[in-house]
């Protein structure tokens, strides 16, 4: 009799879109064993997300996309403005400059604009390369957990084969109707679906100009929909339409939706060949918990928000980005599992701000759609939103008076514990890299004097912790290029900060101390880091 397969794995991700593969690339970069199972035969033909932020494309830096994608962007940041038209051959347009701003004084790269069908190969292949094993055609069916793992029955929908994988953890990562969040027993809260979108993919041979001007985007107002033109003639229109008027998805055939992107160039000698036709919701909910024993949410499994703001997808990379390295840490037996309790603590205030920001752009561009919104929250700067996070409680030790708020300003970060560390340009044998070049491994010390260094070491050799110091300034190898340094991370000059590997302060000693060693030493272990000798294991 045929047994069926098993596989061991570290991590099991459930879902390879933007965020699974995000995620299985972060862990792959850690040199995690991970596993994605995707259920389609190959990553998304659809755009969806598009705006990539510029923390977004922080986090591509640190794992050495960023020359990639910006190689591959599918629109350009700079050259196309936002048009508005009754169709694309009207000679009245309007012109707007939306889209994120010059991202150059807080960081050290931009946003991108990279569809979601050139980004996920991308993701695929560096995690891919780094050891992750990606398999499509292949859907989860089954689920549990017990104390020693998580069991997963995956069925091969080509072939109808089964395979069991076991894992230490898993991330659901399965999108908005996946259905991990179900089988984990977790609701979810919010206003839910708010409009209703047909994405209609086609090839079309009409130029990427208006009036001699390329554009990112075009509303048009014949149809209520946006057009989106991109190289190669494989153009986007999404359109709203109103199932209380008694509109219907299916009714969007081929025929239809050549008419309507006929109607939306304005002319009828154009190619215009539908590719792929596809209804989608504007939803805004949230999980009411984003942990379930050893299963994670990540992306439109945990929140659901409109894409006003490209917030979306955004949220979805950070989560991945918030989580990856505690799970790395907790599997190299380097941390407490109980350091995967800051996920939730950290991710769930925020998604709920960031979700709030992008109701209220909905409210202000749309009115409410629905009529069921709360009040909108004040409009919050972009960057505020995506740089300026400012977690409650978590993996960092509070220091000062409490969190006044979700988003601190982005402009005048300062190395609070809890918020992302400010972008500083130095310098090292005369190589120019930012503050943040030097975090994505392990935990780092920043600090200016040499005394930093024996106490790192010392806390290194008590707890066993791969933790890294450096020194800038004339104690060390790193020159503060712009002479913001040791005052824009809210220290003096015998001071230090300790960032962890995704960027954040977790603590900071503003003044110094009198005994730097035990002080580092206290802090790590109150973060529950350190080796721990109860390395999970696969069973
Ligand atoms: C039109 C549109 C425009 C958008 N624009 C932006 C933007 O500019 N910026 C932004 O930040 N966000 C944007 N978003 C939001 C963004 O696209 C989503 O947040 C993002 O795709 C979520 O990624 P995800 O990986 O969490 O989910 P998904 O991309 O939905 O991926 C989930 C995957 O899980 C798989 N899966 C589900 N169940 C199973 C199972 N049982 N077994 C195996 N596989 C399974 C699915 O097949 C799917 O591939 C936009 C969304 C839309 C619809």
């Amino acid at each position: 009799m045929a047994t069926t397969p098993e596989i061991r794995t570290s991590v099991l991700i459930v879902g390879g879109g933007l965020t699974g593969l995000t995620a299985a690339a972060l862990l792959a970069c850690r040199g995690i064993r991970c596993l994605v199972v995707e259920r389609h035969a190959g990553t998304s033909i659809q755009y969806k997300f598009t705006g990539i932020s510029p923390r977004s494309m922080e986090i591509f830096r640190g794992i050495g996309l960023e020359a990639e994608i910006r190689a591959e962007r599918t629109g350009d940041q700079q050259g196309g403005g936002i048009a508005r038209a009754k169709n694309l051959a009207d000679p009245d347009i309007h012109w707007s400059d939306l889209g994120w701003p010059d991202a150059h004084p807080f960081s050290p790269t931009q946003p991108a604009t990279c569809d979601q069908h050139v980004l996920e190969p991308i993701l695929r292949h560096h995690a891919e390369h780094h050891g992750a094993d990606i398999r499509f055609n292949r859907q989860l069916e089954g689920f549990e957990e017990d104390a020693r793992g998580v069991h997963a029955r995956i069925r091969h929908l080509a072939s109808g084969d089964e395979e069991i994988v076991h894992a230490d953890y898993a991330i659901a990562a399965d999108g908005a109707n996946g259905g991990m969040r179900e089988r984990l027993g977790i609701d979810r809260s919010g206003p839910g679906p708010l409009q209703h979108w047909i994405s209609i993919i086609f090839d079309t041979d009409l130029p990427p100009l208006l009036k001699g001007r390329r554009f990112t985007s075009c509303f048009i107002t014949d149809l209520n929909g946006t057009v989106t033109p991109r190289a190669g003639g494989r153009w986007l229109l999404a359109l709203q339409y109103y199932p209380q008027k008694g509109e219907r998805p299916e009714a969007f055939d081929a025929a239809r939706c050549r008419d309507l992107a006929v109607r939306a160039a304005g002319r009828p000698d154009i190619k215009a060949e539908p590719v792929d036709i596809r209804a989608w919701d504007v939803a805004a909910s949230i999980a009411d918990r984003f942990r379930q024993g050893r299963t994670f949410l990540i992306g439109d499994a945990a929140h659901l928000m409109p894409p006003t703001g490209a917030f979306g997808g955004n949220t979805g990379i950070h989560d991945a980005h918030n989580l990856a390295w505690k799970l790395a840490m907790v599997l190299k037996g380097e941390a407490k599992p109980s350091l995967l309790d800051s996920y939730d603590a950290e991710r769930r205030p925020i998604v709920q701000a960031t979700q709030a920001q992008a109701l209220a752009r909905l409210q202000s561009w749309f009115k409410d759609p629905s009529r069921r919104l709360p009040p909108a929250v004040p409009l919050a700067p972009d960057y505020d939103v995506v740089f300026g996070q400012r977690f409650d409680a978590g993996a960092f030790l509070p220091a000062g008076s409490a969190s006044d708020g979700p988003f601190e300003a982005h402009a005048t970060l300062a190395g609070r514990p809890g918020t992302r560390a400010p972008h500083l340009w130095l310098e090292r044998s005369g190589q120019r890299l930012s503050s943040l070049d030097l975090f994505g491994g392990n935990f780092v010390l920043l600090a200016s004097k040499a005394i930093w260094h024996q106490a790192a070491e010392e806390a290194r050799r008590r707890l066993g912790l791969p933790l890294v110091c450096e020194i800038i300034g004339s104690g060390g190898d790193i020159t503060d290029v712009d002479g913001r340094w040791p005052a824009a991370y809210g220290l003096d000059p015998d001071g230090a900060v300790l960032v962890r590997p995704d960027g954040f302060v977790a603590w900071r000693a503003s003044q110094g101390e009198t005994e730097p060693a035990r002080a580092l030493s206290a802090a790590l272990r109150h973060l529950g880091l350190g080796l721990v000798g109860n390395r999970e294991r696969v069973p």
